[in-house]
């Protein structure tokens, strides 16, 4: 059973790998700042092991395509009064934008500014992209 307790609206993102959790919100750009975060690292989960949680309040939207790069495995539960309205599994992207950055330096991406950094999924396992301009091969999370 999820025991979703301590939000009433926003998103809690469940199963994270544990040890994962901080990675997952700086891919995700979201700041103790500006949101109230909950996050559980190493809660005991029946079945898969350790897990972080992280639960936001008050956030509606989150970027999926972000998240499924750090841990596709993961799962997204959008609350409204309590309640689970939706909910979303992960799956690793087939193209990202702007999220991982090529590190060639002959990269057109790096000789040139305002140049969306575009990968192209090339092994779900590993987790290998493939960059559109120079062919490079990056992995997505170490
Ligand atoms: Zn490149």
């Amino acid at each position: 059973m999820v025991v979703i307790d301590s939000i009433s609206k926003g998103i809690v993102i469940d199963h994270i790998k544990a040890g994962y959790g901080m990675k997952v919100l700086e891919y995700l750009g979201i700041s103790a700042n500006y949101n109230t975060i909950a996050f559980i690292m190493n809660a005991s989960s029946q079945k898969h092991g350790r897990k972080d949680v992280i639960k936001i309040e008050n956030l509606t939207d989150v970027d999926l395509t972000a998240l499924g790069l750090v841990d596709h495995n993961a799962t997204v539960n959008f609350i409204e009064d309590h309640v689970v309205v939706k909910k979303i599994k992960l799956r690793l992207p087939d193209k990202v934008t702007n999220v991982i950055r090529c590190k060639n330096p002959r990269c057109v991406t790096s000789s040139e500014g305002g140049v969306p950094h575009i990968f192209h999924l090339v092994d779900e396992r590993s987790k290998e992209y493939r960059c559109e301009y120079c062919d490079d091969i990056v992995r997505a999370v170490e």
